[in-house]
């Protein structure tokens, strides 16, 4: 089945997508349509957003649908009152050509006594959000005795939203007679509990998630500490210029903070998650569309709403626990056509998570350091160029030249090197003073690096010891961070083992993992031709004596002492 032409659609149908320019099924549209219209078993598909999954299980339903009834016939239940809105809207252009049927979306944030009112004209098709459908079933505003078909989308986040109650209620609303199709992103331990108690027999698919990682996106990571990572990202967004860009949360606090930071120090950027009111939501993401603001800080559940084609770039500002969450949030950027980057803020304790993510997505994830002041100005002067060059000149005005005072005295390099002075100034005075931050936690010392890092770091070490006084403090009088809580230990391997500091970090964890949680912090790891130091919290000190010698790397026989 290569077009929709040599489905057994009908023509109304194929009709209305041949106006939105449907030709050809994609993946799980040629997988879900002959089994919709020729199966009755319930079906479990993996498939994330952007798959044309709306398509794969309306138009096969659509076909079967009953239009001389005006019972409700299908439900689709999906997490977010946005996908509710699209859903139901791509729906109703499917059956544009189909003058009977009728579908009505139901969401919170809205009035519900027009829902009502909509409802009673009969709907054949509900889409709606589990908790505004469960009012509407106490206020006994839906009927949902003849349903045939149950759509459960993007399950996986309505679990994880909280809507675990709410699903089985209104499951047990529904009649056992009915078809129900399961989709989800992600196959966790709730999704599949949910399938065990709600779905028969279920026919299982699985189409392109994680091997569909885009080859036009570059992916960076950046290892550096809790302390420093809002900073750090700071000098991310200032080192990119005119970007246009998501960042991801983990949680609606870390969110609102990250995006309180950002607007304190003048980013245009806002927040994006579930504490938020509906129209608040609202608000921001129409800000983010029309480019008001131009980073937006999300949690991944609240970016699902939003529909831009054309981010520059993802930051990952916490990594997230599922690889495949990896992959879809870097997938925001890249699209259309057009180059993204993804970058990723690792803690060092975290090294494992991002060897997980690299052996399960096959992405190569480079390696890179955070910014210092002088590659953020370097930048800087090159965004302004390229913002002042690729300009559409219907943006720019006309002005008067009598506007324009006498500059004959100043050559055209010395007024432009005025107009970046004046441009970048508090940009360059922010970082004039400050330390860089790579550093601070790891080594930024590896195989790949450079002599050109070699002097940069030379010359940083020169301008920190001179940024601080006799009794170790900083200029600022904050106590210098060279801990007495940390150790630093000589490890008996090097370069010529091929040792990387993402191998010292993961013996490190692997060493001092106990049964308590509390993580050991890791500090400076610096990476010599025959063997290596690095630093440890002292209390982890014993756990790193004994427990290394007993371990292997390529084979090796590994030893560590407290370093002299
Ligand atoms: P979905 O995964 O349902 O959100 O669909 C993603 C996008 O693909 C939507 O904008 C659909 O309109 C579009 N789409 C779905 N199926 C097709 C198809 N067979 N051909 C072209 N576009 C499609």
């Amino acid at each position: 089945m290569n077009l929709f032409t040599e489905t057994n659609l009908s023509p109304d149908i194929l009709k209305a997508i041949g106006e939105l320019g449907y030709e050809s099924p994609t993946e799980i549209q040629k997988q879900t349509i002959p089994f919709i219209l020729s199966d009755i078993r319930d079906l479990i598909a993996l498939a994330q957003t952007g798959t044309g999954k709306t398509a794969a299980f309306s138009l096969p339903i659509l076909d079967m649908i009953d239009d001389t009834s005006r019972k409700i016939q299908l439900l689709v239940l999906c997490p977010t009152r946005e996908l509710c809105l699209q859903i139901s809207k791509d729906i109703k252009n499917y059956s544009k050509y189909m003058r009977d049927i009728k579908t009505t979306a139901v969401y919170g944030g809205s009035s519900i006594m027009d829902q009502i009112r909509s409802l009673k004209e009969k709907p054949q098709i509900i889409v709606g959000t589990p908790g505004r459908v469960i009012d509407l079933i106490n206020r006994k505003a839906l009927d949902f005795s003849a349903i045939h078909w149950l759509v459960l989308d993007e399950a996986d986040e309505m679990l994880s939203m909280g809507f675990k109650d709410e699903l089985e209620t209104i499951l047990s609303e529904t009649p056992d007679t009915k078809q129900t199709f399961l989709f989800s992103a992600t196959m966790n331990k709730e999704v599949e509990r949910i399938s065990k108690n709600y779905l028969t027999n279920p026919h299982r698919i699985s189409v392109g998630s994680i091997n569909e990682v885009k080859k036009n996106i570059k992916h960076e990571y950046y290892v550096v500490g809790y302390r420093q990572k809002k900073e750090a990202l700071k000098r991310l967004i200032d080192a990119n210029p005119n970007q246009y860009s998501i960042i991801f949360c983990r949680t609606r606090m870390e969110t609102q903070e990250v995006a309180d930071f950002l607007m304190q120090n003048g980013y245009a950027a806002d927040a994006l998650h579930g504490d938020l009111s509906q129209a608040q939501r609202d608000t921001v993401m129409k800000k983010f569309r029309l480019k008001n603001i131009d980073i937006l800080v999300a949690t991944d559940v609240a970016a699902r709403g939003l529909d831009v084609n054309s981010l520059t770039h993802v930051i990952h500002f916490s990594l997230p626990d599922d690889p495949e969450v990896f992959v879809h949030r870097s997938g925001r950027t890249g699209r259309a056509g057009k180059d993204g980057i993804s970058m990723a803020l690792i803690k060092p304790e975290e090294s494992r998570k991002l060897k997980q993510i690299k052996s399960a997505t096959k992405i190569e994830i480079n390696e890179r350091f955070i910014p210092t002041g002088d590659d953020i100005i370097k930048a800087q002067v090159g965004g302004v160029f390229e913002k002042l060059l690729t300009e559409h000149e219907e943006d720019i005005f006309e002005f008067d030249d009598s506007l324009i005072p006498d500059l004959s005295s100043f050559s055209k390099e010395e007024l432009v090197h005025k107009l970046l002075q004046f441009q970048l100034k508090d940009l360059a005075l922010y970082y004039k003073d400050k330390h860089d931050l790579a550093e601070q936690k790891l080594s930024s010392r590896d195989d790949d690096y450079s002599r050109r890092d070699r002097g940069r770091d030379r010359d940083r070490d020169r301008g920190r010891d001179r940024d601080r006084d006799s009794r170790g403090r900083d200029r600022g009088g904050k106590p210098r961070r060279k801990d007495e809580n940390m150790v630093r230990f000589f490890f008996n391997l090097g370069k010529k083992d091929q040792l990387k500091k993402l191998d010292v970090l993961d013996i490190i964890n692997k060493a001092t993992a106990g049964k308590s949680k509390k993580r050991a912090e890791i500090g400076d790891i610096e990476i010599l031709e025959k063997f290596s130091f690095f630093e440890v919290e002292k209390s982890f000190q014993d756990n790193v004596m004994s427990n290394i010698p007993s371990m292997k790397f390529r084979g090796k026989e590994m030893r560590a002492e407290v370093a002299n």
